[in-house]
């Protein structure tokens, strides 16, 4: 397979969202590392992405959206009235959230969990392909498992160059740490993965 690096121009997302929508992987930046993407809701894109990385069946993925109403559907029940103050504090931004997976959300996503992760992102490019797609994007860091995680589309490419179609370059990551992961299935927030934001700002 031929990987194309592309500026993220309208026409290049365009062709990712196409690609995202065929159950192809795209690779695109986010505020924290670039993400490799795939349909969070399409058990073929989700398999892509498990194989393009080498990543072992049993490490879930993020799914990534766009607006905070496509939230809902993913989930299994009303977020509540924390999730609901984390929301407004902190998306778009490094903050993943679990809650109850939704039925319409394949369990391979979740690495057979039943629950489900989700991120809205603060990246302009990461938002605009997410829209353009019009699905959740499940994402996790574009690099072969064990390898650094990438800031940028150059390092992309060395570890995904003949693996996946499409990189969009949008320059290096501002973070280039990754989202702080808090567990919402309890009686309080419990962080899992420790990132962007810290236990303090929670
Ligand atoms: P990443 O490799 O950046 O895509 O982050 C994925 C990580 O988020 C996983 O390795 C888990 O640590 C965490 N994670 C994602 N989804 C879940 C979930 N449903 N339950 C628990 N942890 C999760
Ligand atoms: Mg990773």
């Amino acid at each position: 397979m031929f990987t194309e690096v592309l500026m993220p121009s309208e026409d290049a997302i365009e062709r990712a969202a196409a690609l995202i929508r065929q159950g192809q992987l795209v690779a695109f930046p986010t505020e924290t590392v670039y993400g490799l993407g795939a349909n969070a809701l399409d058990p073929d894109g989700i398999r892509r992405i498990y194989a393009a990385k080498e990543r072992p069946a049993d490490n879930p993925l993020i799914a990534h959206i766009s607006e905070v109403s496509q939230l809902r559907p993913l989930i299994a029940c009303e977020p509540g009235a924390l999730a609901e103050r984390m929301i407004q504090a902190f998306w778009p931004g490094p903050l993943t959230m679990i809650f109850p997976r939704a039925a319409c959300v394949p369990a391979c996503l979740s690495a057979g969990l039943d629950t489900v992760s989700v991120r809205l992102p603060a990246h302009p490019v990461a938002r605009a392909l997410i829209s353009a797609a019009g699905v959740p994007i499940a994402a996790p860091s574009a690099n072969r498992s064990g390898r650094p995680s990438p800031t940028a589309a150059r390092h992309v490419f060395e570890d995904m160059n003949g693996r996946i179609p499409l990189i969009l370059d949008g320059g290096e990551c501002e973070v280039g740490l990754e989202s702080t992961v808090v567990d919402m299935t309890g009686d309080a927030p419990r962080i899992l993965r420790p990132g962007g934001i810290t236990a303090e700002m929670i």
